[in-house]
């Protein structure tokens, strides 16, 4: 059973380290908690800016289609088994990070979506076995190049490039998340508005689903769809992804400079 917590990811003086997270005050693990850790170090004082990505997963496992309402906004059947597809762990972006929009894409578009973080192995898994291996969930963005997932045929440059997992602020260890607000704001405009609870497949199922072919490690993360309301991104601009009960996800849009 795992304690209430947020686990983040706190740089001082070049140095990341794993943490509990309380009003600026951070406890620091002893180890990573996936492997084992408990926040049983020092307390040391912590600001926004210091937070680095809560997650250095194996493997990003992903649902496309997840929720009707966005599936049919791109014009697309609603899939009778749940559609995996990956994002690399070298996409990770963590809080206050920029993405970068590639000179090779002129459509990229935010996808705010529920990240699951596994605590434990899991292969084969039941429903319920799946459920008992989370370790907590956080905030995350499906950042895709829109026209490059279409002229590819297949997803991994649309949604694999640098710095297109934005992911964060921290790892909220207890929450039930049948039916959560999930929104995208650019600018502080609302883009997305949706609940969990509008999802076609829940977290147990999903998990459990991926699980009969790939092996979960702790730390692995997966990202459960999103809501409809995409739409496209551009430089200078501001992204947030906020979940209730965990908190809000903000980073930066920028042009990437060709070398
Ligand atoms: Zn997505």
């Amino acid at each position: 059973m795992v304690r209430a917590m947020r686990v983040g990811r706190i740089e001082r003086e070049g140095r990341t380290s794993w943490a509990a997270l309380e009003d600026g005050t951070a406890r620091l693990f002893d180890r990573s908690p996936f492997e084992g850790g408990t926040p049983s170090g020092e307390a040391v004082s912590f600001v926004a800016g210091d937070l680095r990505a809560p997650v250095a997963p194996s493997k990003i496992v992903c649902v496309g289609r997840n929720y009707a309402a966005h599936a049919k906004e791109l014009g697309n059947e609603v899939p009778k088994e749940p559609l995996l597809f990956f994002k690399l762990p070298s996409s990770v972006l963590g809080p206050g990070g920029t993405v970068l929009l590639p000179p090779e894409s002129e459509r990229v578009e935010h996808e705010a979506e529920l990240a699951v973080v596994l605590g434990a192995r899991l292969r084969r898994a039941s429903a319920d076995e799946a459920r008992s291996a989370i370790y907590g969930y956080t905030c995350a963005c499906d950042v895709t190049a829109r026209d490059l997932q279409k002229k590819d045929g297949q997803w991994s440059r649309a949604k694999g490039w640098d710095t297109f997992c934005p992911i964060g602020p921290w790892v909220e260890t207890v929450l039930d998340v049948a039916d959560v607000r999930v929104r995208c704001l650019v600018d502080g405009e609302t883009r997305q508005d949706g609940r969990t609870s509008q999802m076609m497949f829940d977290v147990p199922t999903l998990l459990a689903y991926a699980s009969q072919s790939f092996t979960f490690e702790p730390g692995d993360v997966f990202l459960t769809g999103t809501p409809e309301g995409v739409s496209p991104l551009a430089a200078g601009q501001r992204l947030s992804v906020i979940i209730d009960g965990i908190g809000e996800l903000s980073v930066r849009v920028e042009a990437e400079r060709p070398r």
